[in-house]
Formats: structure tokens, C-alpha cells, sequence
């Protein structure tokens, strides 16, 4: 997968410049969440998020209750079984130097209308959050682990509890005086030992190396064998105590730390409360000096307000609580020789930079590779083959070269400028470079480096999803020539994969079933799996709300398509030369011809029969019979608007499970609030909206927004 809007540039209209935003922030919470490999730095992702940030602030228009900087990036892979959070496992706000952590106690102050308030400061672990469960069976003393999840898309994650049984440190039985239920959330992590160890044998094998310890760890446990967790030696540290059934919770977060470390928790050593922001900012700067001294990763500290009746009165905005937040470490840099810059060829046949560099020691690994960007970027900041740069390497991912580090030296300006070679390294075709892209292309679409990374894309796990067939799998089928059609999949049999090395009877045959499986995938999944140029996940999704099929796209002239809003000419101009293409049809043909579904049933959508039009909805709180997302777009389909925001223009509050302080505005302000049942009805009968009768209906069942689901396993 690869996000796939072209950069429109900094200076872009603020409605373009958002959508792309949100591209890449999708793709790369895809990355990061679902595939456990990032791409980029986690500072370079913060950047993206904080610029989408300050135009969704800055333009009333362009928020949205779906936009990245609203709903928590993961997913629940439908490898493991989905478990619903009763209590939405959230994110946390970010602090990047003192000033945002004293605005962020300034804003507490005074939505507490002055109330003193105490913090807790802790370690943040870069690991994966997880959700525990204990309960007490009849007739025993002892709770009991019965549910471990993932955070997934922060209402529903996956049930890893085999996996998390083999971490170290997860008590199976709990100790001393405690609740007879309770959950408990906390960060697995893969220790540093481990990590250089795996990728000490790998090195030996000669297999590539793992980038850092929060993704191999996050992989670790999202993968279906628990002895490879066990091997690992994973660990935990807990941090916060969530529920306690009929039992009383604490008063305060320390006072539950204080707890769990009794019931047999490993609670992390480092924790301190404090009255002020000087006590907090001179443990961040203890912290951070000591960062290299323990055995795990930390990316900052977090600090969370202790009351628990202030943390209620505070609640939450969006995915981010309001009384925490995360104040980060900075991204570690150092300085070292660019000594050439090698091309990578993309999918879709851009061509990428990529720094090779003398070895240099960047918080604890060897760095020898960075991203470039792309060459208007080299061109931008002057950076010359030979020149001392400096880089940086952010929540240890790949690293990336800020710029020269004296580009007025005579050695800098003695060094000769760095000029893009003309043809395609992988083919040898001539580059081209479009007029507002920032980077060249290689045009032969049967370059093969292109191809390998299409198969790679069209298999992967947010366009077939094809589990099993990773990238070592689709460079060899290439190699051996068994692949070199997008179709060609569709036509591989069990004996051709049980002659390549390394691959098992049972390998084979999961891989095949995963394939046929494949055939089924929604249209928008199949668009985007085609791997068009610009056609990304979301524009994908665009397509398939408007054609049924690939052939009725094909109908659509650029005009039409560029009228559909989020598309625009340049993207309907991809679309229409990639079907213009005689391969890319031959491949659509092949595709369907072995089975693939490429047609869907459009819901009839009548324009003129829209009955929600004009009416706004907040969906809040999670529902059972939808994500939030689904219900979102079942108000768009009807005619009606979603914001993320409750204000005295919102009609209508959907209000889940767990509602928190939306359904309390909600109710301040008067305005109707529909529980799951209502919300249900009305979606059977959307012209009740104007009747009265669910307003009334709304007012004397009493909706209050808490039904709650029930809690646990
Ligand atoms: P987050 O990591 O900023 O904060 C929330 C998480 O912190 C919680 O879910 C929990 O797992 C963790 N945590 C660790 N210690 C904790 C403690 N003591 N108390 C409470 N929570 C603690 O939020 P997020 O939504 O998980 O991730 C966003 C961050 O992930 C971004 O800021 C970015 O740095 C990174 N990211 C990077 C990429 C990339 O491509 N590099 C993509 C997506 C996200």
C-alpha cells in the first residue's frame, strides 16, 4: 500500500492540502498500526498531524468526525477474534516542548475554574496498549486473567489473551484484597536484550534487520503463535486501573497505581506525583537525560491529572482525554557522511532517494540508511553527495536527513550539485517529470521494479489482504516467473508453491485459501488494490459509493469524475489513463475472467429523496450494530451532515455506550438525544425525523446515551 493524492504542496488551497493530509495519515497509520512498519519518523508523522491539526482549527468546513485527528488509527485484523471495549481505549494529546505542557495546565486550570489540581508523571513506554480483564470465578478467592485485547481502532480490538498469557510479568491469578472483577490497561513491550538479540541472528542469517523494538514487539503479539511470544520474553508495565465492578474505585490515579502494584501488577518504578509544572518539567528533564539507562524504550512522559473526579469533570475531546497528555522526548540526531544517493522505484513508478551514509550511532543503532523525500526537497535544502548531513531518528524508525550541516562551507560549495539521473535504474526508460509533482517517474509500466512493488501492494493487508504472501513471497513468484500479471495469482496451484524453497504443505494451503477468500473483497478494496495512480484508500471508497462496477467507471468521462466531490481533474485524469491503458484492461479482464468480484449493489440512492438533509448529527460512544464510522456514513447517505463537535446548531446526538462528555453538552444544551435503539428505528423509518415523535420518544424512555454494553468477556 502507499498513500497515493499527489502532494498539492504547502501553499495549496486548505481544502486539498487537508485531504492529502489525511492520505498520508491514513496510509501511515496503516503502516504503523496494522502492519507493525512504519515508513516515516514518528516526529515527521506528529508534523503531518499537527498541520491537519491547525487547518481543521483554523477551517470550520473542513472538520470531520472521520478525519484522522478524531479516530484512533489501528483496526482489529480479523485474525484474531474482535473484542468490543466496554470503555474506549483512547490516545493522548501531545506536548512537544514546555510551552505546550504549561498551555495544556493553564487549559486544565481553568475548565477546573481554578481548582488546584495534582499530577501523576509517568514513563511513556513505546510499546503496545492492551486491555486486561480479571475476574473472580464462584467459589474462588482469586480473580483470574480471562481477557487480554488490543486497542485496535479503540472500540473494538482483538482478543490476543493466549498471546499475552506467555508476557512475563501478566499475573494469571491475582493477589491480596481486590475487586472480584476488574480491567487493567497497560504497555507490552519487547525489551531492548531480546531485540538485539533477534536482530543479532538475523544479521547472522542475513535476513533483513528489524527497525525498532515498539514495532517487532507490536508484531510479536499481533502474530498467532504464543511460544514466539514467550521466546521474546515480552514484558509489561500497567498504568491505569479502568473498572472494578460493584467495588468502589479510587479516589485518585496514584492511589490505583498504588493498588494494582498490590494485587500483583508490575507498576513502573519511575512514577512520581507532583503540585507543579516546574516539578513535572524537572522529572521530564531527569528522565530524558536518563533515557538510555533501562531496558525498554520511552518516548516521553505522561502526565495525567490524579483526581478521578477531576479527570470526569475534564472528560474527553475527541480521541484524547483531557486531563493527560504526553509530553514528548525529542527526536535524537547526529551527524555523519552522505556517501551516495541510491533510487528506489515505487509502484507507481516514482522514484525515491534514499541517503546512503557513512555508519553512524543514533540512540543505540547503527544507522547507514535515510529517507531523502524527493528531489526538490535535495534541491531545496542543497544537499550535496559528499557533504557532513545531519539526521534524525524519531520514534527509531527510518531515519531521515534534515540537511547539510554547513552548506556556506567552501567544502559544501566545492562539491558538485546533485543532479537526478535520466533514466529509470531498474529499466533503463527515460524519466519523466509532470508538471506540479515533486518527484520523477519512470513510465514503463512494466518497469519490474514497479511490478514487485504493485504485487506487493495488491496483496497486502488493506487491499486483498492476502495473508501469507508477504514481500519475500511476491519477490520470489516474481523471480521464478510464476507472477507477471497482477491475475496471475488467481492462477497459482498448490504444487508450484510446495516446489519453492522454504514453503510448507500447510504454508501453501493457507495461502491458497487465502487467495480464493480474496476473491470476495468489497469493489472500493479491489479499486484501491489495482494500485491506480492517486486512487488511495479514500478516493477508492468515493468510487465505489458511486459505481457499481469497474466497467460503469469506465463509462464515466473526466468530467464526470472530476465533479465528484474529493476527486478533482487531476486524479480523474489518473483514473481515466489507467483504464485507457491496454494492460491495465487486460489485467481488470484476467482479474474477473479467475473470479475476482468486481460489481457490487449500489444502495438506490434517489437525489431527490434525501430526508435527512439539512440535519446534523454527533455520533458518540460506541455502538453495537455499527462502528461509528458505518453510522456516519449512514447520516451522509440519507442527506445529513456529521460533525465532531456538539454545538447548539447540532440536531441530533447519537449517543453509544461510554458516552462521555458530548452526551453532557448534549444534555446542557437541551438537544435530543437518541440512545442505539432510537438511532435503529429511525435508520428503519428515516422520515420519523420530522414527526415530533421521536423527540417525545427520545424524552420519555429517558435516553440518556448510557447503554452500557456488557462488561467483559
Ligand atoms: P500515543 O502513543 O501518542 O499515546 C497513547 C498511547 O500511549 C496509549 O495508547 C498507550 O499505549 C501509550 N502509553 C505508554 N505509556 C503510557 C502511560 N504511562 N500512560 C498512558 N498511556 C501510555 O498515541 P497513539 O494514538 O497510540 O499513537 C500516536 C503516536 O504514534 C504518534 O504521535 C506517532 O508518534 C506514532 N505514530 C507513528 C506513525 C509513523 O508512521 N511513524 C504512525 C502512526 C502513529
Amino acid at each position: 500500500m502507499s498513500a497515493s493524492l499527489p502532494d498539492p504542496g504547502p501553499a495549496a488551497n486548505p481544502a486539498e492540502r487537508a485531504r492529502w493530509l489525511r492520505d498520508q495519515l491514513w496510509f501511515h497509520n496503516d503502516r504503523y498500526y496494522n502492519d507493525d512498519d512504519p515508513i516515516i519518523s514518528d516526529s515527521q508523522y506528529d508534523a503531518l498531524m499537527q498541520e491537519l491539526r491547525d487547518l481543521e482549527a483554523a477551517h470550520s468546513e473542513l472538520r470531520s468526525a472521520s478525519s484522522p485527528t478524531q479516530i484512533i488509527g489501528g483496526s482489529a485484523s480479523d485474525r484474531f477474534p474482535q473484542v468490543q471495549h466496554p470503555i474506549p481505549m483512547l490516545s493522548l494529546a501531545n506536548a512537544f516542548d514546555r510551552d505546550g505542557l504549561e498551555a495544556w495546565h493553564r487549559r486544565v486550570t481553568a475548565l477546573l475554574d481554578g481548582q488546584p489540581f495534582r499530577m501523576v508523571a509517568e514513563l511513556k513506554i513505546d510499546g503496545l496498549a492492551v486491555r486486561l480483564v480479571y475476574r473472580k470465578q464462584p467459589g474462588e478467592n482469586n480473580a483470574k486473567f480471562v481477557l487480554g485485547a488490543t486497542r485496535g481502532n479503540g472500540q473494538t480490538g482483538e482478543d490476543v489473551t493466549n498471546n499475552l498469557r506467555q508476557v512475563r510479568n501478566i499475573p494469571e491469578t491475582l493477589v491480596r484484597d481486590h475487586p472480584s472483577v476488574l480491567e487493567v490497561r497497560g504497555e507490552v513491550y519487547l525489551p531492548l536484550k531480546s531485540f538485539e538479540r533477534m536482530n543479532k541472528e538475523r544479521a547472522r542469517t542475513g535476513e533483513p534487520l528489524y527497525a525498532n523494538p515498539r514495532n517487532t514487539g507490536a508484531g510479536t503479539i499481533r502474530q498467532l503463535d504464543p511460544d514466539v511470544v514467550r521466546d521474546r520474553k515480552m514484558k509489561i508495565w500497567v498504568y491505569s486501573l479502568n473498572y472494578t465492578g460493584d467495588a468502589p474505585m479510587p479516589a485518585g490515579h496514584w492511589e490505583a497505581l498504588e493498588r494494582l502494584e498490590s494485587y500483583g501488577f508490575r507498576v513502573n518504578p519511575e512514577n512520581r506525583v507532583f503540585d507543579t509544572v516546574d516539578e513535572v518539567c524537572a522529572f521530564y528533564d531527569e528522565m530524558l537525560h536518563r533515557r538510555h539507562n533501562w531496558k525498554y524504550e520511552a518516548d516521553g512522559v505522561v502526565v495525567k491529572v490524579d483526581s478521578l473526579t477531576q479527570q470526569d469533570a475534564l472528560g474527553f475531546a475527541g480521541r484524547e482525554p483531557r486531563w493527560a497528555i504526553a509530553y514528548k522526548f525529542p527526536a535524537e540526531r547526529a551527524v555523519t557522511k552522505l556517501l551516495n544517493i541510491e533510487i528506489n522505484v515505487g509502484r507507481t513508478g516514482s522514484l525515491n532517494p534514499q541517503a546512503i551514509l557513512e555508519p553512524v550511532v543514533v540512540s543505540g543503532a547503527t544507522v547507514q540508511h535515510a529517507s531523502l523525500h524527493n528531489e526538490e526537497d535535495i534541491h531545496r535544502k542543497d544537499i550535496r553527495i559528499g557533504d557532513l548531513v545531519e539526521i534524525e531518528r524519531a520514534g527509531d524508525v527510518i531515519p531521515r536527513v534534515i540537511g547539510p550541516k554547513d552548506r556556506y562551507s567552501p567544502e559544501h560549495q566545492n562539491l558538485p550539485k546533485y543532479e537526478m539521473r535520466p533514466d529509470c535504474p531498474e529499466c533503463g526508460t527515460e524519466v519523466l517529470k509532470e508538471a506540479g509533482e515533486a518527484r520523477h517517474r519512470c513510465p514503463n509500466s512494466t518497469c519490474p521494479a514497479q511490478f514487485f512493488e504493485s504485487l506487493k501492494h495488491f496483496v497486502s493487508r488493506s487491499a486483498m489482504d492476502i495473508d501469507g504472501l508477504g514481500e519475500r513471497w511476491c519477490r520470489i513468484l516474481i523471480e521464478r516467473g510464476l507472477v507477471s500479471d497482477l491475475s496471475h495469482v488467481y492462477g497459482l496451484k498448490q504444487e508450484q508453491l510446495t516446489e519453492l524453497d522454504r514453503m510448507g504443505e500447510k504454508l501453501a494451503t493457507r495461502i491458497l485459501d487465502n487467495i480464493e477468500s480474496s476473491k470476495r473483497r468489497p469493489l472500493a478494496r479491489v479499486l484501491f488494490a489495482l494500485g491506480i495512480l492517486h486512487v488511495g484508500a479514500e478516493v477508492a471508497e468515493l468510487l465505489a459509493a458511486r459505481y457499481s462496477s469497474i466497467d460503469e467507471l469506465d463509462e464515466a468521462g473526466i468530467d464526470e469524475l472530476s465533479e465528484i466531490d474529493g476527486i478533482g481533474p487531476r486524479i480523474a485524469e489518473s483514473i481515466i489513463n489507467y483504464l485507457q491503458t491496454i494492460r491495465n484492461w487486460d489485467t481488470k479482464s484476467s482479474l474477473e475472467r479467475a473470479g475476482v468480484d468486481m460489481r457490487q449493489e449500489l444502495a438506490p440512492k434517489d437525489p431527490t429523496n434525501l430526508p435527512w438533509e439539512g440535519q446534523t448529527f454527533v455520533i458518540t460512544g460506541t455502538l453495537s450494530s455499527m462502528t461509528r464510522r458505518e453510522a456516519e456514513g449512514k447520516v451522509k447517505a440519507l442527506g445529513g451532515t456529521t460533525t465532531s463537535s456538539v454545538t447548539r446548531k447540532t440536531n441530533w446526538l447519537v449517543a453509544g455506550a461510554s458516552a462521555g462528555s458530548k452526551l453532557a453538552t448534549a444534555q446542557r444544551l437541551g438537544l435530543t438525544v437518541l440512545d442505539e435503539h432510537r438511532w435503529l428505528s429511525l435508520l428503519e423509518n428515516p422520515e420519523m425525523i420530522y414527526s415530533g415523535s421521536l423527540q417525545e420518544l427520545a424524552k420519555s424512555s429517558g435516553a440518556t446515551g448510557q447503554a452500557s454494553l456488557p462488561f467483559g468477556p
